[in-house]
């Protein structure tokens, strides 16, 4: 029996980001892509699909440190906690409960 895949999500800096796209390939489960839209500077941005599991791959690649990564094991109501990413400690990576957040955020 495969054990279930962890949940995450990120919280994209998209201010930040210069569209280099080395976070694309770097997702395990490849639920980053580039989509159409361009921030102030005019680089293209990702953007998250469904499934991230937190990994912290994208945080741990990107090179303008545009990504906080959130991770939840568990279910909240059994009294699952918060648990370290694999990007937890390095960089500014970040755990919390995602439940209160959507899919995908984006800062402006
Ligand atoms: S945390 Fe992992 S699964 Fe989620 S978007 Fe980043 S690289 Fe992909
Ligand atoms: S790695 Fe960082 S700077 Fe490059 S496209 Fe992804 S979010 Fe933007």
């Amino acid at each position: 029996m495969s054990r279930p895949q962890p949940k995450g999500t990120v919280v994209i800096d998209t201010a930040r980001c210069k569209g280099c796209e080395l976070c694309i390939p770097a997702c395990p489960p490849a639920v980053l892509r580039m989509s159409t839209r361009r921030n102030a500077s005019g680089y293209l941005l990702p953007e998250l699909l469904e499934g991230c599991t937190g990994c912290g791959a994208c945080l741990l690649v990107c090179p303008d440190y545009c990504f906080e990564v959130y991770r939840l094991e568990g279910d909240k109501q059994a009294g699952a906690q918060p648990s370290p990413s694999a990007a937890d400690g390095a960089r500014s990576g970040r755990v919390a409960d995602t439940r209160e957040l959507p899919v995908a955020q984006e800062i402006q």
